[in-house]
């Protein structure tokens, strides 16, 4: 789960880690008095977005970047331009986010931009902190490009991170002197706690700046956190925006089905997620293209495969559906009955291949032969995949 700028400044704020004031608002009105409450002649307007880039980005309008350094008597204006507008930045796809939240924050002046993240580093099973010199740059360039600018620590999550990790860090940053030690130690310890604490995937500061006061302050935050852990910090559902997610999505978790849309025309509906990504694969060998992925989990009954059916078809991309069921604790002709109640409750018009295996197939088969329900079925996944991808093509010459 992702979390906003805004949200993210303000654990970093709970954590001792320094960020600017700011206030984040969603409709214009409230504009004026969120920019009275920010200090200082320039106001930084920042769209809010799960995605990052924002500085280089551009509005579909033709407006060019969603975080602007503004005279604080521009900033209601600049914010009018990004509130409801699209943003497209390298990290959101050709399509762009709808701006549904704009960030008024203090100004700073900056003297120098770092970078600093932790995140779970898989190579180690550890914990990874990554900080570079090349600050509010896209690190992943910096790493390619200039890997000399970057340093790497390992922190083990059973021992904690140590004073001499800090230490080394502050160095590389060149935050040698006692002052700047210190206030550094706050962030990274603060920084650190929040990532263990809250079950954190990754946390980044992207840029962390020197100001020219001397304060280190985190310009920038980004806060992802482990779904699987997400049970254990009920706190943050909060947090949640549905605005960043796909509708669809969101709809697919309610009823326990794990679901994942895709750019394709070939809708499909499995059991297991090993099996689900091999049949998006031969969908896709037999020139196909997936609309999504679909696991309907091991105990799908009637009720979730027909709420399956319905999320499948809100999709406007599907020309075709392919349902690839193996009946191993689930029974075929439970299955077979789910989509026949399914196909009726939800009206399907749209082609369907339904490939059934295991326990009772037999049954299963001959329930849905006998349905009267327009379908073509499959004995093998390769034969499934090729017959949908065949229908498919041959309606939408
Ligand atoms: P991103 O483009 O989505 O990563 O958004 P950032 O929050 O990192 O902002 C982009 C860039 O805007 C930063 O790298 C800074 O160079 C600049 N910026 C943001 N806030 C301020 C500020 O308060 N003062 C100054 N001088 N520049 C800022
Ligand atoms: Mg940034």
């Amino acid at each position: 789960m992702n979390i906003h700028e805004y949200q993210a400044k303000q654990l970093f704020k709970e954590y001792g880690v320094p960020v600017q004031d700011g206030v984040a608002v969603k409709s214009e009105a409230e504009f004026d008095s969120a920019i009275a409450a920010i200090k200082g002649d320039h106001v930084v307007v920042k769209s809010q977005i799960h995605a990052g880039g924002r500085g280089k980005g551009e509005f579909v309008d033709g407006f060019k970047g969603g975080v602007k350094f503004v005279k604080r008597e521009e900033a209601a204006a600049t914010a009018k331009r990004m509130l409801g507008n699209t943003i497209v930045t390298k990290q959101t796809g050709a399509a762009g986010r709808v701006v549904g939240t704009v960030f008024f924050a203090e100004a700073m002046n900056i003297k120098k931009e770092f970078y600093l993240s932790i995140l779970m580093d898989r190579a180690s099973s550890k914990v990874a902190v990554v900080a570079s010199v090349a600050g509010g740059m896209d690190i992943e360039k910096v790493a390619e490009e200039t890997p000399d600018q970057i340093m790497k620590m390992i922190i083990d999550p059973d021992i904690g991170l140590q004073a001499f990790q800090i230490r080394k860090l502050a160095f590389f940053f060149g935050f040698g002197d006692k002052e700047m030690m210190k206030q550094f130690k706050a962030i990274f310890s603060g920084l650190y706690k929040l990532f263990i604490q809250k079950d954190c995937s990754m946390v980044e500061i992207n840029p962390l700046i020197l100001t020219d006061e001397g304060n280190i302050v985190a310009l920038d935050a980004k806060v992802s956190f482990d779904d699987n852990a997400l049970f254990r910090h009920p706190e943050l559902e909060a947090l949640r925006d549905p605005h960043e997610e796909d509708p669809k999505e969101i709809e697919a978790g309610k009823y326990g089905l794990n679901y994942i849309a895709l750019d394709g025309n070939i809708a499909c509906m499995v059991n297991g997620a090993g099996l689900a990504m091999s049949t998006m694969d031969i969908i896709k060998h037999f020139g196909g293209n997936p609309a999504n992925f679909l696991d309907v989990g091991g105990g799908a009954n009637e009720e979730a495969i027909t709420q399956a059916f319905n999320i499948l078809l809100k999709d406007k991309n599907v020309k075709g559906i392919l349902v690839n069921i193996f009946g191993g604790i689930m029974r075929c002709d439970v299955i077979a009955a789910g989509v026949i109640a399914a196909v009726k409750n939800v009206g399907l018009t749209l082609p369907l291949v339904v490939r059934l295996e295991g326990t009772n197939v037999d049954k299963g088969r001959q329930m849905l032969a006998e349905s009267g329900i327009k379908l073509t079925t499959a004995d093998s996944l390769a034969d499934a995949a090729e017959k949908i991808v065949k229908i498919v093509a041959a309606e939408n010459k």
